[in-house]
This record gives structure tokens, C-alpha cells and sequence, in this order.
């Protein structure tokens, strides 16, 4: 099964991509992870994605692509995958149906989690910590405005193709991880039967 996962800053995007990968058995191919990991290795990539992220704005969409193709290129990926925070704008949807087309494979289903700004904006302030509780450099208030400017900008515009291409699911990301995802698998089964 090939995946979307879509939604706005404090969604709960990675929480739940890591549930569906663990229940489908799809590896997930999360776009920032990537790129954090570029940055605490040092590498060129991560010098020069470092400021772009640190103020909430969005990498080259030329430069997200080659990664993604890169990595779908991988032989983990060839039976699906989750793409988590991937693609965020019209451009990279049109380059992953290139990459996927060049394959002759498709998506099979776009995720599209919703929930109100203010309430998203409210759990990052409260603190995203991760394992060795620190918080993401990206997670300070100014920043996630601007995330969540460029989320509605630049990102939600794709809800639409994705809608005309009958692949879009939206769903409800208020409540807890277990309601969330209850809600999600329902219509991953719809979407592999
Ligand atoms: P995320 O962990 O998905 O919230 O991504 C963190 C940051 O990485 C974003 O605010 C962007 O600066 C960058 N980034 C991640 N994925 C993409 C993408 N598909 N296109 C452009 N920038 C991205």
C-alpha cells in the first residue's frame, strides 16, 4: 500500500505515521526526519536546508524531490510506504506522480488529518519533546505560525488535486492517538479492499 499522510503542524503526523507503519508493515519515509538527520550529521545538505527550517519555510521543491526519489528508489520501498510530510506543495505532487509514474505505480490513499488551528497550536506550545526531552528547534511560537501560514498557503491547496484524483481522506484529528487511529485505519481498509 502506497500512503499519504497530510496535515497541518501538531497533528500528530509522526505519532500516527508510526502507528500505521507498524500495522501495515510499510516503511516511513518522513520528508523532516530526513532532513534533521542531514543536519546532526552536518552534512552540505543539512547546511544548507538548516535556516530554511529553523524559520519554518519550506526546502526547494527541486531539492525535496531528489530526496524522496532517492529514497523510494530504496528496495524497502518497492511493496509501499507512508510518506509522512511529503508532498507539501502542487509542484511535489506533480514530481511523486512522475517518480511513481516512472514505475507504473500509483498511490492508493491520501490522508488528510484535520483539526482546528488554535487547538494545533495549543499541543505544540505544550511541548513536542522528543526521547531525550528536548524539543524540536522548529517548535518555538513564531515559527509555528509561520508553519501553520505556510500549511494553509501552500500545502492545503493539494487537498484538492488529490480530491479531483479520488484519493483523498479526510480525517478528524481531535481527540486521543487511539481515537485517531481507529479512525485512519477505517479507511486504510476501505482504501486496500
Ligand atoms: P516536518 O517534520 O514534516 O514538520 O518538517 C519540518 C521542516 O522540514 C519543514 O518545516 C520544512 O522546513 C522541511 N520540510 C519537510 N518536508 C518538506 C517538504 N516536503 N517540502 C519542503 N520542506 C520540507
Amino acid at each position: 500500500m502506497r500512503v499519504v499522510l497530510l496535515g497541518p503542524p501538531g497533528a500528530g503526523k509522526g505519532t500516527q505515521a508510526e502507528r500505521i507503519c507498524a500495522a501495515w508493515g510499510l516503511p516511513h519515509v518522513s520528508t523532516g526526519d530526513m532532513l534533521r538527520a542531514a543536519i546532526a550529521s552536518g552534512s552540505a545538505l543539512g547546511k544548507e536546508v538548516r535556516e530554511t527550517m529553523d524559520r519554518g519555510h519550506l526546502v526547494p521543491d527541486e531539492l525535496i524531490g531528489r530526496i524522496v526519489e532517492e529514497r523510494l528508489s530504496q528496495s524497502d520501498a518497492a511493496k509501499g510506504f507512508l510518506l509522512d510530510g511529503f508532498p507539501r506543495t502542487p509542484v511535489q505532487v506533480e514530481i511523486l506522480e512522475r517518480v511513481l509514474g516512472a514505475r507504473g505505480r500509483r498511490l492508493d490513499r491520501v490522508v488528510m488529518l484535520e483539526l482546528p488551528m488554535e487547538t494545533a497550536i495549543a499541543r505544540l506550545l505544550l511541548g513536542r519533546r522528543d526521547a531525550a526531552g528536548k524539543s524540536r528547534s522548529d517548535d518555538n511560537e513564531m515559527t509555528i505560525r509561520e508553519r501553520m501560514k505556510v500549511y494553509e498557503n501552500e500545502t492545503r491547496p493539494i487537498a484538492e488535486l488529490y480530491q479531483q484524483r479520488r484519493l483523498l481522506a479526510k480525517v478528524d484529528a481531535t481527540g486521543t492517538i487511539d481515537e485517531v487511529f481507529s479512525r485512519i485505519a477505517r479507511t486504510l481498509n476501505g482504501a486496500e479492499a
